[in-house]
């Protein structure tokens, strides 16, 4: 017997990978979990039946939430992360030996619980000292702050259940107000390719620029999301992410990516003409 996970990317299309095995299955106080085995990308989680991560292209994903902010300001030491269950994002950050304090806002422990048990290439770094897990929603926690903040990253589910929030000219007022002068905000943004999802894409970028002066997009090849092409969005109060980018102390630091390096990191902000268009 064969067991396939599908996804619909829209009413007419459909993404499917076959199935091992079912690991583990649970309903949170948010949403359904589900951790599934499969060959061709190994293990992989989705939340309410929509991708998260997989063990085979998470990389990708990972670096370039990570690795873009970080090479554009070699000064970031404070940190706050939203969402980011899975722990592959506070693994990258963790791998820069300068950065101070990460804190990181998920609304839901059980996704944790069940990425440290079944998904431990991307939670290893979960325990790092300078890591400190808040289980609470990311628009009630960002806006009590001021100031504090280097870089926030948004590595959060898409703009309906839970993550709706994140997604609001109210949340990214407050992001502003939480980063110091010269702070970078770089959120997970949609794919520009299907409608539905286009539509997400720029309603976030619309409201991203009523705020920073500074608001770009970056694409890359994600081959588990959605038309396999995603986005995300830059914004920054100061730094311009390829002007300012210091590709020679980034590459003194010696991490070593399988995915992003400095000549990417220049390419990926040269955005086709259609996505263009619709920004
Ligand atoms: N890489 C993924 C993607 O784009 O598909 C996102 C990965 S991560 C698993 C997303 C996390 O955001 C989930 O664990 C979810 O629980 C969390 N999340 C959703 N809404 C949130 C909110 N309002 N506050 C904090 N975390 C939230």
């Amino acid at each position: 017997m064969e067991i396939w996970y599908t996804e619909e990317h829209t009413p007419d299309v459909r993404f499917s990978i076959r199935v091992e095995k079912q690991l583990y299955s649970a309903q949170s106080k948010f949403q359904r979990i589900d951790v599934f085995e499969s060959r061709e990308f190994g293990r992989f989680l989705t939340l309410d039946g929509l991708m998260m991560v997989t063990e085979k292209d998470e990389f990708i994903y990972h670096d370039m939430i990570v690795h873009v902010p970080m090479a554009t300001n070699p000064g970031i030491r404070n940190v706050l992360v939203i969402g980011a269950g899975d722990g592959g994002t506070i693994r990258e950050l963790t791998r820069y030996p300068y950065v101070e304090r990460v804190d990181m806002v998920e609304i839901d422990e059980e996704v944790v619980k069940a990425c440290m048990e079944y998904l431990p290439q991307t939670a290893c770094s979960l325990g790092d000292p300078r890591v400190r897990i808040r289980y609470e929603d990311g628009l009630k926690f960002v806006r009590s702050r001021h100031g504090e903040y280097d870089l926030i990253i948004v590595d959060s589910t898409d703009p309906f259940g839970p993550g709706e929030g994140l997604f609001t000219k109210e949340f990214y007022g407050c992001c502003y107000k939480a980063l110091r002068e010269d702070g970078i905000l770089v959120n997970q943004h949609e794919s520009a390719y299907y409608a539905e999802y286009a539509d997400a894409m720029a309603r976030a970028h619309r409201c991203v620029k009523e705020f920073f002066p500074v608001c770009k997009v970056y694409q890359a090849h994600i081959p588990t999301y959605p038309s396999g092409y995603w986005l995300f969005g830059f914004a920054s109060k100061k730094y311009d992410p390829v002007k300012d980018a210091d590709a020679d102390a980034w590459q003194r630091l010696g991490i070593q990516t399988k995915y992003y390096n400095s000549a990417l990191h220049k390419g990926c902000f040269a955005i086709p003409n259609y996505v263009k268009e619709r920004l």
